[in-house]
Parts: structure tokens; C-alpha cells; sequence
């Protein structure tokens, strides 16, 4: 018998951890995938380059919603996935992260009474007005398998009372990671392009409604990066979102070296060449450790409390990086290989 998972993915960083679980799915025996593309994000920058570049297999539904409030796009993704999971039937649906497409997918499956699995389930800013939190604390509430990428995030699910279903499998960005820098090798241009020397610049993105949605804040998160550019070029690869809001709001980006959104393939190469990564952003606060590159994170808490404590990150308004040593946690990069099993196993 097929186990049969339906995967529900919609924007950038799940399309990235989805290509290493749907690799996994597909060298499993016994497992099928069927993927569905909510449309949350889907310039071909934001969506098409990862798929291409990741080999994930075309999505076999792409629901095309995007844009407008946080319970309109809900709404609306869970309206048509819907229909979608009763007529798949599928043994999981499997969920990342914690975007809305997360959210819609894992309550359309559970009033389905169909068993929800979320990858990189127990994170916890503790901050509720973030809206990712309310989506993960939701989805995780609500699953039945969780994939935990470490330690804290199994303690912050068993303070909630979570602990059946729960598993340590790792991290599956450190799985995406060693993927992507073999697959960069000859391939990535970016460098090249942007006329970048390895070790003379750094790198920074900022894409959080936080830092996006209040121009004060973007000011000055921007300030913040102009001044660690007094020192070496700091590359932006600016996320739509951020455009808009610099846009919006006039904020100013002189200084800084703006690009576009850049590829997974071209993001490896700029990370293993960075001096500095300034970040916002979850995935990227890892990625800088996978490449040993100290980051600051442009938030005032972060979920990937580990990197902080062993010395690889910090708040840009927290006192500096601690002193330095390896995280166990994230795993071997098979974290991807753990998932299949144990969905193919407990089904
Ligand atoms: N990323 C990318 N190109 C870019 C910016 C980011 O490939 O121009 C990758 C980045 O390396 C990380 C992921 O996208 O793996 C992070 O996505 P994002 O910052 O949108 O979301 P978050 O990690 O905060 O959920």
C-alpha cells in the first residue's frame, strides 16, 4: 500500500525545505506525493527559480491566491484546498513553517480528520503579534506529527503540552544547505555578476512585516545597515514586500547594494563568501551559521535561540556575539530522510 502525502506549500522558504522532504519522499518506497502551490508567493523570482533550480516536480495543484489581508488570503486558500485534500484523500497532508498556506492547509486538513505532519513545528518568538506565531502555534496544535529541528523547540512543544507525535529529526534548511552548495558549484553566477569578491562584502535581508509595515522602524533598520557599510558593500536582495514599503513610505536605500530576489543556487554563493549576514529572516540566521558567517538578526527575538547562545548570532540591539561552538541540534543533513521515514512508518 501507498502512503500518500499531500504536501501544501505557497511561499519562498517552504519551497526550499519542501524540495529536500519531496527528494526524500521520492527515494522512499511506499510514499507518494502530491504537491499543492497555494500562490502566496509567486513572481517567478519568489517561486518559479526554486522549483527549477531544487528540482521539485511541478505542483500537481496550483491554487493561485494571494494578496490581500491575513484572513482574506486564509480564507480563501482554505476555501479551495478544501475540495482539493476530500478529493486526494491523502494518508498526511504535510505543512512547513509558518505562513498562512501552513495554516489553511493544516485546518482544512484537520476538519477533514485528516492528519496533519508540520516540518519545523515548536518554534516560538513569544511574541503574539507576530503573525507567523499565531500560525505556528495553530498549526501545531492541530497536527499530529511534529518535526522538530531542535532541542528547544521539543521543550517549547511540551510546555504546551505537546508530546505525542513529537520527533527531533533535525533540520531540513541544513539538508537544503548541503544541497545547494554542491549544486552552486559551476553554476551560480551571482558573484561574478554583482563583481564581488569572496570575503569583501556582506549580505542582508529584510522582509518582516515588523520591519516592513512601520517606516520608522524600516529607517532605521536601514541606517543600521548603511553603517555596517561604512566598512565593506552590503548586497540586499530585496524581497517584494520591502520594495513596496520603501516605495510606500520614500524610506531611503542609497548605500546599500540593492538587488533583486536571487535564486537559492546564487543565495549559497553569496552566503559562503559573506563577512557578515544582517538578517531578518528565519532561514538565512541558519544558513549564516551552515556557512560559520556570524549574523545579526533584525528582530528583537528570535526562534533560533541555539545560534544565539553558541555565539554565531545576535539581536542588532542585544549585546554582542558570545564566544563560539558547534550546534548538535540541526542534525547530519538527513533530517529529510528522518520525515519520509517516519511518515511512511507511523501511517
Ligand atoms: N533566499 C533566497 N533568495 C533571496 C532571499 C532569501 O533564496 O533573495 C532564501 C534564504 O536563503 C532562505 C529563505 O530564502 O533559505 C528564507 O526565506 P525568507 O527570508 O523569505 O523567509 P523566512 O526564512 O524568514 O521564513
Amino acid at each position: 500500500m501507498t502512503v500518500r502525502v499531500l504536501t501544501v506549500v505557497g511561499a519562498r522558504p517552504q519551497f526550499i525545505k519542501a524540495a529536500a522532504v519531496s527528494r526524500a519522499i521520492r527515494d522512499t518506497a511506499g510514499l507518494t506525493e502530491i504537491m499543492v502551490h497555494t500562490g502566496q508567493h509567486f513572481d517567478a523570482d519568489m517561486s518559479d527559480v526554486f522549483f527549477d533550480e531544487l528540482g521539485i516536480p511541478a505542483p500537481a495543484h496550483r491554487l493561485d491566491i494571494h494578496g490581500g489581508g491575513h484572513g482574506e488570503m486564509t480564507g480563501r486558500m482554505m476555501a479551495a484546498l478544501e475540495p482539493v485534500t476530500a478529493a486526494e484523500k491523502p494518508d498526511w497532508v504535510l505543512v512547513y513553517g509558518d505562513t498562512n498556506s501552513t495554516l489553511a492547509g493544516a485546518l482544512v486538513a484537520a476538519k477533514l480528520h485528516v492528519p496533519v505532519a508540520h516540518v519545523e513545528a515548536g518554534l516560538r518568538s513569544f511574541n503574539r503579534r507576530m503573525p507567523e506565531e499565531i500560525n505556528r502555534v495553530v498549526t501545531d496544535h492541530v497536527a499530529t506529527l511534529q518535526f522538530c529541528p531542535t532541542v528547544v523547540a521539543v521543550e517549547n512543544l511540551a510546555d504546551e503540552g505537546i508530546r505525542k507525535g513529537v520527533h527531533h529529526v533535525g533540520d531540513v534548511m541544513f539538508d537544503a544547505t548541503l544541497f545547494a552548495v554542491k549544486q552552486a558549484e559551476g553554476r551560480a553566477t551571482v558573484r561574478a555578476e554583482l563583481g564581488l569578491d569572496k570575503g569583501k562584502y556582506a549580505l542582508a535581508t529584510v522582509h518582516r512585516a515588523e520591519n516592513t509595515d512601520d517606516p520608522v522602524r524600516l529607517a532605521a533598520v536601514l541606517a543600521f545597515l548603511r553603517e555596517q557599510a561604512a566598512g565593506v558593500p552590503v548586497v540586499l536582495p530585496l524581497h517584494p514586500r520591502t520594495r513596496q514599503a520603501v516605495q510606500r513610505s520614500g524610506v531611503s536605500l542609497e548605500g546599500l547594494r540593492v538587488v533583486g530576489p536571487v535564486g537559492y543556487l546564487d543565495m549559497a554563493q553569496l552566503l559562503a563568501g559573506a563577512t557578515a549576514v544582517f538578517t531578518d529572516s528565519g532561514g538565512l540566521q541558519k544558513e549564516a551559521y551552515f556557512h560559520r558567517v556570524p549574523c545579526t538578526t533584525l528582530r528583537d527575538e528570535t526562534e533560533w535561540t541555539e545560534t544565539v547562545t553558541h555565539g554565531w548570532n545576535r539581536l542588532w540591539q542585544g549585546p554582542p556575539h558570545g564566544p563560539r561552538s558547534d550546534i548538535t541540534d540541526y542534525g547530519d543533513g538527513r533530517a529529510s530522510d528522518a520525515i519520509a521515514r517516519v511518515l511512511k512508518d507511523v501511517a
